[in-house]
């Protein structure tokens, strides 16, 4: 598992409440959320970006999916909803242990995909 603050979560080393675990993952609110809604799904994995991932991560990565669906479904913004991956420091990922930003609670600008 790759040792950045979200191992340290998933590991218990650092409070956290969790919204969803699994034995695959897990979800947090965002410490600094960019909407009402604003939840991490973290895989248990430590894989580092999705261009890291491999073949054989093909189940995880639908699982996260699924996951992240039925998370945005119970937290009441199953209607309207983002699903964000940022891949690499200049897409602005900051903590390198892939993750899902599910972004939801507020308009969104038609046909914007940074909004
Ligand atoms: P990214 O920029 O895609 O790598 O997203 C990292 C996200 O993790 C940011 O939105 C941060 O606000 C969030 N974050 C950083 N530390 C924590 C933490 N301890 N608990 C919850 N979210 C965090």
């Amino acid at each position: 598992m790759s040792d950045t603050i979200f191992g340290k979560i998933i590991r218990g080393e650092i409070p956290s409440d969790f919204l969803y675990e699994d034995e695959h993952c897990i979800a947090i609110n965002d410490i600094n959320p960019q909407a009402p809604v604003h939840v991490l799904v973290i895989p248990k994995r430590g894989i580092p970006r999705l261009v890291d991932s491999q073949a054989d991560d093909q189940a995880l990565l639908g699982h996260l999916m699924l996951v992240a669906a039925k998370v945005a479904e119970q937290l009441g913004v199953g209607e309207a909803f983002r699903l964000v991956v940022n891949n690499g420091a200049n897409a602005g990922q900051t903590v390198f242990h892939l993750h899902l930003h599910i972004i939801g609670g507020r308009p969104f600008a038609e046909g914007h995909l940074a909004g």
